[in-house]
């Protein structure tokens, strides 16, 4: 039988990622609730991952926290400096902000002003990163980073400002900002390959897209390099992963990306995982009926969930059936 799902959908305060309403499924297992929201830019290929991290969830639970909370990074998507400073002052005691730049129809003029309000907004012992997108070749990210980097008062890190991992490899060798990688990471065939060509300073990991906690902390373990737990814009039932994740990794030097439920209107939980003084509490948050039924996806919504799931069980059953090659 296929599994029931739980549609949602949530407007964001911000455009992010090019998204205002926020779209997913829950799932419901013996261990809990899982979250199965990949981007609808995503085939069903790419999307089985995150369903294996949802049915991790639902089915299995994670492995035991080492800590109890898990410091984050305030999210400060491509908004003008004034938004960009309440967002910051606003965000329950973060230490460390991460920028997005490269927003299309935007000047480097505004990112120099963005960065300048959240250095402001920070004070001069927070960490300021920023995140691309992929957005640069290589040459222009040598240059923009070079601004930045002065403009933020000095950047922690750089995440995915190239796309491929010879672009990477390249930049890093260019510049002194260290350089994160993430869709090198998480969309790519071989999630090791960035490593190997030395294309990073520090690894980002997200759990639906690398299939679950476990994978993740696999991964962890192989890449060699510190590595930081981010969301992929989950409610917080989607979000408890991550933390979970981010609980059980022995080491845990940088600040992660989990408080991304400030991005979203309303939670699919009554008790959002949302920071205090920097932080948040290691916990799995449980979706609560009436603002499951107040923020369901419409009809014609839920339907299509429906068929992303239906899709990507036959891209899973088909891969169990595959011959493997010799
Ligand atoms: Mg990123």
């Amino acid at each position: 039988m296929r599994p029931e799902l739980l549609t949602y959908a949530v407007p964001l305060r911000t455009r992010f990622r090019g998204l205002t309403v926020r779209d997913g499924a829950l799932v419901r297992g013996d261990a809990g609730w899982g979250e199965f929201s990949p981007f609808w830019d995503y085939d069903a290929a790419e999307s089985a991952s995150w369903w294996d991290a949802a049915r991790e969830a639902a089915d299995e639970g994670w492995p035991a926290p080492v800590r109890d909370r898990v410091p984050v990074n305030v999210t400060v998507p491509a908004v003008d400096a004034a938004t960009a400073h309440r967002i910051v002052t606003a965000s329950g005691g973060c230490r460390t902000a991460k920028v997005k730049v490269a927003e299309p129809g935007q000047s480097v003029g505004d990112e120099v002003a963005r960065l300048e309000a959240v250095r402001d907004a920070l004070g001069k012992d927070g960490a300021i990163r920023v995140d691309a997108n992929a957005a640069w070749d290589v040459d222009t990210a040598a240059g923009r980073l070079a601004l930045l980097d002065r403009a933020a008062g000095g950047l922690e890190y750089a995440e995915q400002p190239v796309p491929t991992v010879a672009d990477l490899a390249a930049l890093r060798r260019r510049t002194s900002v260290p350089i994160a990688a993430d869709e090198s990471v998480r969309r790519a065939e071989d999630p090791l390959a960035v490593v190997r060509a030395h294309a990073a300073d520090v690894v980002v990991l997200k759990v639906q897209p690398l299939g679950g906690v476990r994978a993740c902390l696999r991964l962890a373990e192989q890449v060699g390099v510190p590595v930081v737990v981010s969301s992929a814009l989950e409610s917080s039932v989607g979000l408890a992963a991550g933390v979970a994740l981010a609980a059980a990794l022995p080491e845990l030097p940088y600040a992660c990306g989990l408080a991304t439920a400030q991005l979203f209107t309303a939670d699919l939980v009554a008790d959002p995982l949302l920071p205090v003084d920097g932080a948040l509490e290691v916990r799995r948050p449980e979706p609560d009926p009436a603002l499951l039924a107040a923020h369901a996806a419409p009809a014609e919504l839920a339907r299509r969930w429906e068929r992303r799931r239906d899709e990507v069980l036959a891209v899973l059953a088909s891969r169990r059936t595959a011959v493997p090659r010799a």
